[in-house]
């Protein structure tokens, strides 16, 4: 028996085409879900999008607001006990989040192999929680699924044996193949903001620490959306999770955006409903990896309000714009973006062809399911 770690909810949508892999090939995987962010809604939401069976084990959540170490250690506590209970052939942790670090650290200490999906993304900047998690990841992996040639060089540059890192492209891209077709035929007529997909329209999500957990930076990204969003006169729908909902409101920020005529603050979608209105959007600002590698690989373009991303490549084929935040202008960023048309002159996929989740199975079958459990 296999395992997969899932804790956040872009670890379902990477994970979804693993899982259907595996169930494709009747090979058993175990999902355990670590609770990190857990709403009973939400999760049944992703489940139902993602047409993908609930994790047969669900860590008890660990309390909010916990210090990273705190959080950390009480969910490698809960994946220790699993693993030591159900001694998997192998586990699988797939991205950067405190859930992969957790469970990855609780396979290594027992020595069960361990696999790392979305391996050797390195944005360069080791404050960034999720920069930390996958270089410590990365190390004590026994098998790399990377990306790209360029993920796969990272890993190597860091002494990491070529013959254990597998170039597979990412899930990302096969999620958002497989359900296109799914989310464009979607009713969204009831929507409040329904009006304004008959209109040339921008998409907005913010949810890093570094964004929303400092009122003057998190008000300060708000201003200059707005600001862009009336110099080019797009409304702007900005799906925000509940993580920043919460802050908006706790700094006295929500009045204000809800007064003005093209901001529209909405509750995070799930993904089918978000993929449906990424796809229609004339750009998207993020500051989300996902989302991304989500606007690439649809043609949108992107402003990224972070110092640095963990995709490069989207930056230098076009895709991509960083608007560091007190740096520079994401206004400017705004009308930028919004004067590039993928339609006219289309960059490169930098992100595979839609087949890792098949390509993971397969190597993970190939080189552990024969070994005794
Ligand atoms: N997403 C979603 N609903 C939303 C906003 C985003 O389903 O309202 C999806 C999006 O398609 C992407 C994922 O959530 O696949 C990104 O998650 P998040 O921004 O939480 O994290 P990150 O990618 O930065 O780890």
């Amino acid at each position: 028996m296999f395992a997969l770690i899932v804790g956040t909810r872009p670890s379902f949508i990477m994970s979804a085409p693993i899982i259907q892999a595996f169930e494709r090939a009747d090979a058993t995987l175990c999902i355990i879900h670590t609770a990190q962010h857990y709403s009973e809604n939400m999760n049944a939401v992703f489940f139902r999008d993602l047409n993908i069976r609930a994790p047969d084990h669900t860590l008890k959540a660990a309390e909010i607001g916990l210090t990273p170490a705190r959080q950390i250690a009480a969910i490698m506590i809960g994946v220790e006990d699993w693993l030591l209970r159900e001694r998997p052939q192998a586990l699988m942790v797939l991205g950067d989040t405190n859930s992969n670090l957790a469970g990855a650290l609780a396979a290594r200490k027992l020595n069960i192999p361990l696999a790392h999906i979305e391996a050797g993304e390195r944005s360069g900047d080791l404050t960034a929680p999720e920069e930390q998690n996958r270089r410590m990841i990365d190390h004590i992996a026994d098998i790399h699924f990377a990306t790209n040639n360029r993920s796969c060089r990272n890993l190597i540059q860091e002494n990491i044996a070529s013959e254990r890192i597998k170039v597979v492209g990412a899930t990302v891209v096969d999620s958002v193949h497989q359900n296109l077709q799914k989310a464009t035929a979607l009713d969204l007529s009831a929507k409040e903001y329904a009006p304004d997909l008959k209109t040339p329209y921008a998409v907005m999500t913010l949810h890093r620490q570094e964004n929303v957990e400092d009122r003057d930076r998190l008000d300060g990204i708000l201003a200059e959306a707005t600001e862009g969003a009336h110099r080019l006169n797009r409304p702007v729908l900005f799906f925000a999770h509940p993580r920043t909902l919460k802050r908006l409101c706790e700094f006295g920020l929500t009045d204000r955006i809800q007064a003005d005529s093209l901001i529209r603050l909405l509750p995070g979608a799930g993904y089918l409903e978000f993929l449906r209105v990424l796809k229609g959007a004339t750009f998207a600002i993020t500051d989300s990896g996902g989302v991304q590698q989500e606007a690439c690989i649809l043609g949108v373009p992107a402003v990224t309000v972070m110092e640095s991303t963990p995709w490069p490549d989207t930056i230098e084929i076009g895709a991509n714009q960083l608007c560091k935040p007190g740096q520079s202008s994401l206004s400017d960023g705004m009308v930028q973006a919004n004067q590039k048309s993928y339609a006219d002159t289309p960059w490169r996929q930098p992100f595979g062809d839609g087949s890792a989740g098949d390509r993971i199975m397969r190597a993970m079958l190939l080189r552990y399911a024969t070994e005794a459990a």
